[in-house]
């Protein structure tokens, strides 16, 4: 469908999100035609370029990431005729009136402010919008992640957002709940009525949610150093993911409907304290190794990484929710850099038959994984009989591969939250309150690291991290779904 009127103004314009994702995901809804006429885009930034050149970098940049079959020279062209491009330093007053003359005319248009700066800027950059009078009842303003390195900072960035934008306005972007796979979870548990009653504890024996990256810090070492693997990835995808995954049925698809339900859930984190901070989470940290037989570093040897830093860049989590429907059943959450493959995987285990009378059925149950990367694909696995003369039976996958079923293009995930900004819709988005419970999950975590005082793990690049991260789920007689 067409969309509204808007502008569209990215504080970051230049930088490394705005090339490799947010421009080319408006790029290819403009090649759809979702949007047609009576819009625009305006990069800031602190550069000091023309429009020309600013249109030549966006070509450079935004070329590599956009897939050859989709990229078309002339829809290129008309595309880009609808940028422009804003020298501004965000944190002064002074290019504000510039921005203010530019929107003169389009105060009656949707608005938004995507601030893909770092988030330590997110408040002056609000004041100085609000003192220009550029806040009209139709903006919206996007924010980007981490926002906060605990609950504190993030308590005061969402207060400093607040004083100048509602609730209502406010989009903070977790691109996970974007992926196509995942809104499919949603299809998949609120659309069809045969796996609601299996979605409890008395069916399910566990849940895994891995992230795994091959990647290691990409030149953003000072960044994450002083994040870490339990900030950048539990904090916001991996909880997100389990929010999704664990909420009751939410009596519609509203924003509030769903998040409301979403909010449950994090509130129904069991904390982990110190006394089992140990049973319950690892922390690892690469060292040398090879990813794909070729060589790579260890973290400690990565640039701008301290040689005693003790960030992690692993973690493994065994995760309760005190709920009637999850009571007593784990939810192993797991991310980390330099993996031996990259992943993204919701496995739900199912428990295995009560009485067996077939072999090898007794200790393996049914399997619902989900994965969301590097394919988005669906798959039941079933037990069925192997051909033979035997009654042997083993797990056959029922796969649903979206490529397959759908041949039309998958949309990347900021395609579709972009879209959804300027649609007003704000299902996908965190409310401030569910950020505020997660960090509330989160902080006591780290606190007990640091009052361990222990180093993290040490394991090597391209494997699926410590040796420790197998135990805390053995423990459980359950295994990794890598290993099962
Ligand atoms: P970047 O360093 O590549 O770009 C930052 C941009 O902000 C540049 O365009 C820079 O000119 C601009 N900028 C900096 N200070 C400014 C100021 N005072 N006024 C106006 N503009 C200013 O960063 P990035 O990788 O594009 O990340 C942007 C945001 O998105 C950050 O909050 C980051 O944490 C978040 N993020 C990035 C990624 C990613 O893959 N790059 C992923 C998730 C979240």
């Amino acid at each position: 469908s067409a969309l509204q009127e808007f502008d569209l103004i990215f504080f970051g314009g230049t930088g490394d999100l705005a090339m490799r994702k947010l421009l080319p995901a408006l790029y290819n809804r403009f090649r759809d035609s979702q949007h047609t006429q009576g819009w625009r885009i305006i990069g800031v930034a602190r550069q000091d370029l023309s429009r020309e050149q600013y249109l030549n970098l966006v070509s450079e940049n935004c070329r590599q990431f956009i897939p050859g079959g989709d990229f078309d020279e002339r829809a290129w062209t008309a595309f880009t005729a609808h940028l422009e491009y804003l020298r501004l330093d965000g944190t002064q007053p002074e290019g504000y009136a510039e921005l203010a003359r530019r929107l003169q005319n389009s105060n009656d248009r949707v608005r938004v402010f995507y601030l893909s700066t770092a988030a330590s800027l997110f408040a002056q950059i609000c004041t100085n919008l609000a003192a220009n009078q550029l806040v009209t009842p139709q903006t919206r303003v996007v924010l980007e992640k981490p926002l906060g390195r605990d609950r504190a900072s993030s308590y005061e960035i969402n207060e400093a957002v607040a004083k100048i934008f509602e609730e209502r306005q406010i989009y903070r972007i977790d691109h996970y709940l974007g992926k196509e796979t995942v809104q499919n979870l949603i299809a998949l548990r609120f659309g069809n009525a045969i796996f609601e009653p299996l979605w409890r504890r008395s069916n399910v024996q566990d849940v895994q949610i891995t992230l795994s990256e091959t990647v290691g810090v990409e030149g953003r070492g000072d960044y994450y150093d002083r994040y870490g693997a339990l900030r950048d990835m539990v904090q916001n995808h991996l909880l997100q993911l389990l929010c999704i995954l664990a909420m009751e049925p939410p009596s519609s698809i509203d924003p509030d409907a769903v998040r409301d339900e979403k909010l449950k859930v994090l509130r129904a984190l069991r904390p982990i304290t110190l006394d089992c901070i140990k049973a319950k989470t690892v922390r690892g940290q690469y060292r040398a190794g090879a990813i794909d037989g070729a060589a790579v570093r260890g973290y400690l040897e990565e640039a701008d990484i301290p040689p005693d830093s003790h960030t992690e860049t692993f973690v493994a989590i065994k995760a309760e929710l005190d709920n009637w429907r999850w009571s007593g059943v784990p939810f192993y959450l797991r991310t980390g850099k330099r993996m031996q493959e990259r992943m993204a995987e919701i496995v739900v285990n199912f428990r295995p038959v009560p009485h067996a009378i077939l072999p090898t059925s007794a200790s393996e149950g049914n399997r619902l994984v989900i994965r969301l990367q590097p394919d988005e694909e669906v798959r039941l696995y079933l037990m069925v009989k192997v051909p033979g003369a035997e009654m042997k039976v083993r797990p056959v996958d029922l796969n649903l591969d979206f490529k397959q079923e759908f041949k039309t293009r998958q949309w990347d995930a900021y395609e579709r939250l972009l879209m959804d900004v300027i649609l007003g819709k704000l299902t996908l988005f965190m409310r401030r309150d569910e950020l505020d419970a997660a960090w509330r999950w989160i902080d006591p975590i780290r606190d007990g690291w640091d009052a361990l005082g222990e180093p993290p793990k040490s394991y090597a690049a391209g494997t699926w991290g410590p040796t420790a991260s197998n135990t805390l789920i053995t423990r459980d007689g359950n295994t990794w779904r890598e290993d099962g």
